[in-house]
């Protein structure tokens, strides 16, 4: 990449160097444990990179383990995505895809040796008991009446709810910890609630699931995960984890680690709220381009290298950094895109320009360069015929002192070829331009006309040769900087109305028969890309990826 690389701290991977140096730490294990109830997002490409980053740097594994504990929020479909992503981001999961499923028997095998060692019970409890029973943060809980009972009964009772014997709801499974623990996690967590769903991996065979936190540490131990990275959040969770850890025969000790999740501006990170602008319609299904999940921004035009980039600039701390400026993100995207993606005309709003001293049957080629630092692109044959279009807005009826582009009687320079002059402006009835009528100086082809300064450069495509395309233009999803800070208040009100604005373009004839999800530079427009699904060789459809200007790095000379 042309611009610098910049890595910001991550005191995860200091710290597991330090292990690695001194000697204490073999292969390294990690994971990503995504629960299958949504599409990715850009805070888990935090985490991917992360997880997967550590692993490849440090020659160890990196394992995709499906943290499927609720089968009603859960599908095979939400499965397929996240696979497809990780693998898009180029990482590769060490071993086969896991399941926490894979690991139900193991799991209620422990359940059943916590309450041998009179270490967990059946409480009958309704929800609304439980919460009283609790306590809160300054008062300590109390015991339920049920956390007595005999290892026998809770035994056979534990049995009968995993056959399917009571309702949802009648009973639970807890852990027998400490009602007055200062830490609410470790008041009798929950092991196992009674739920009697189909689920996508292991069927109609479990009529009790086991609850996050008594599945996601003995899962780490049972793979070998060294360390277990996981966000902020989980921070008070973690004298629980190590509680399983130390009460179970774990064949392993991983050790838990937090960081500060990835927050953007002008972005939601929360599958919940994706989902809704999903199911509302909002958009166009979840890899709708406006969406910051990882399919979305594939399909707008992010290449995974500047997703990845962006991951390292912004770093791991335990710090939460507040909101990260989506302008770096813009930048990690152009500064990948400027070095890779090929040059190409594309005229957005056309307007007719007719260039009077040209013949009818006139056709003159250039031979251009396809990028301009990249020989291996080759070139690109641009014809110029008597009739083109430039955009409408490289042209002003009456333009102010500084434009440099067509006005009346003005010249401008038609890129990589000659300097035409607007002579006539042709209105049809209701006074809309028509067409313009300009005439070419054939003295300018490659250098600059005698005696006078042609400061305009602009793009045009040949009428007779372009080939038309759909352009959308996407523009940020939400109007402000965090559409979800107010809890309460509905971010459905910061819908941008301006986030989508369809037109009809022409492109230049090399772009005829461009594949699917190819990427260009539209000369002085912007970064754009074929859509997936939408866009065919016979008839192409443009996301715009981004703008030009980088807003980002002109940031970061100033500061
Ligand atoms: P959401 O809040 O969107 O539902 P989640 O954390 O519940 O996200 P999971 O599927 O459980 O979603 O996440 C998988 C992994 O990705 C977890 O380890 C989680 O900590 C991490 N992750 C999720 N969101 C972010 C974020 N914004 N920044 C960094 N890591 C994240
Ligand atoms: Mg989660």
């Amino acid at each position: 990449m042309t611009s610098e690389t910049t890595s910001a701290p991550n005191f995860i991977r200091n710290q597991i160097r330090e292990e690695v140096e001194a000697g204490r730490q073999g292969k390294i294990v990690t994971r990503f444990p995504p629960e299958p109830n949504g599409f990715l997002h850009i805070g888990h490409a935090k985490s991917i990179c992360l997880n997967f980053g550590l692993a490849e740097q440090f020659g160890g594994d990196c394992h995709l383990r499906f943290d499927d504990t609720n089968p009603a929020k859960e599908e095979q479909a939400y499965i397929d995505a996240i696979k497809e992503d990780v693998s898009w981001l180029g990482f590769e999961w060490a071993g086969p895809v896991r399941f926490a499923s894979d690991y139900f028997d193991q799991l209620y095998a422990w359940a059943q040796h916590l309450v041998r060692e009179g270490k967990a019970y059946v409480d009958d409890l309704s929800p609304e008991e439980m919460r009283e029973y609790r306590g809160t943060l300054t008062e300590a809980g109390r015991p339920s009446p049920y956390r007595e009972r005999g290892v026998e009964e809770n035994l056979d009772l534990l049995e009968r709810m995993r056959l399917g014997e009571f309702a949802e709801g009648e009973k639970v499974l807890r852990a027998r910890i400490d009602m007055a623990a200062p830490n609410i996690n470790l008041r009798d967590p929950i092991l196992y609630r009674i739920r009697h769903a189909h689920h996508h991996q292991s069927g109609d065979k479990w009529k009790i699931y086991p609850s996050y936190d008594f599945t996601h540490g003995q899962s780490d131990a049972i793979e070998g995960v060294t360390h277990s990275i996981c966000t902020l959040e989980f921070e008070d969770h973690r004298p629980l984890y190590e509680w399983f850890l130390d009460n179970l025969p774990v064949p392993a000790r991983p050790r838990q680690i937090e960081f500060a999740r990835l927050n953007l501006n002008y972005t939601l990170t929360s599958k919940r709220k994706l989902k809704l602008l999903v199911d509302e319609g909002i958009v166009d299904g979840w890899d709708d381009p406006r969406l910051p999940t990882i399919s979305g921004m594939r399909r707008r035009g992010y290449t995974p290298a500047s997703i990845r980039k962006f991951c390292e600039m912004i770093g791991v701390t335990r710090a939460d950094g507040g909101l990260v400026d989506i302008a770096m993100l813009t930048h990690a995207l152009r500064s990948d895109l400027e070095d890779n993606a090929p040059r190409a005309m594309c005229v957005l709003k056309p307007l007719k320009v007719v260039l009077t001293n040209v013949a009818e049957d006139h056709e003159e080629v250039y031979e251009v360069a396809g990028h301009p630092a990249r020989e291996d692109m080759g070139t690109r044959r641009i014809p110029l015929t008597r009739e083109l279009y430039i955009d409408q807005d490289d042209f002003m009826e009456e333009p102010p002192k500084k434009f440099f582009r067509l006005a009346p009687g003005k010249e401008v320079r038609l890129r990589n070829a000659y300097v035409i002059r607007c002579d006539e402006v042709v209105k049809g009835a209701n006074g809309e331009i028509e067409e313009l009528r300009c005439s070419v100086d054939f003295d300018t082809l490659g250098k600059n006309p005698e005696g006078r300064k042609v400061k305009g450069v602009i793009h045009w495509v040949s009428a007779p040769h372009g080939v038309p395309v759909e352009v959308r233009l996407y523009d940020n999803l939400f109007q402000v900087e965090q559409p979800d800070k107010d809890r309460d208040a509905d971010f459905l009100e910061h819908l941008n109305p301006e986030s989508l604005v369809t037109v009809q373009g022409v492109a230049e004839p090399s772009l005829a028969g461009t594949a699917p999800e190819s990427r260009f530079q539209f000369e002085r427009v912007g970064y754009f890309c074929t859509d997936r699904h939408a866009s065919a060789p016979d008839k192409l459809v443009f996301n715009r990826t981004v703008g030009l200007k980088d807003t980002w790095a002109k940031i970061k000379k100033k500061g």
